[in-house]
C-alpha cells in the first residue's frame, strides 16, 4: 500500500469575488482591482488582512467612548 499525498499547485488562482483567473503571483485582480493574497487549497486567492480597516474601526470606537463619556460623565 502506498500513501502518496499530493500537494496540489496551481499555476493560477482565482479571485473571490468576481471569479477571474490570473497568475498565481498576482497581487491584484486585473478585474476588480480588490487585493489579493496566497491561494488556498482550493485555487483561491486569500483576501489579505485589511489593516486600514482595523485601524479606522478601533480609532471610531475610541472616538465612540469619548463622546460617551463626555455626554454622560462630565462635570
Ligand atoms: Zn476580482
Amino acid at each position: 500500500m502506498q500513501h502518496v499525498q499530493r500537494q496540489t499547485a496551481f499555476m493560477t488562482k482565482k479571485c473571490p469575488d468576481c471569479m477571474t483567473s490570473m497568475p498565481a503571483a498576482a497581487r491584484r485582480c486585473p478585474t476588480c482591482k480588490k487585493r489579493l493574497g496566497e491561494i488556498d487549497k482550493l485555487g483561491f486567492a486569500k483576501k489579505p488582512v485589511d489593516w486600514f480597516a482595523y485601524a479606522s474601526t478601533l480609532i471610531w470606537v475610541q472616538g465612540l467612548c469619548l463622546f460617551i463619556w463626555w455626554a454622560f460623565f462630565k462635570a
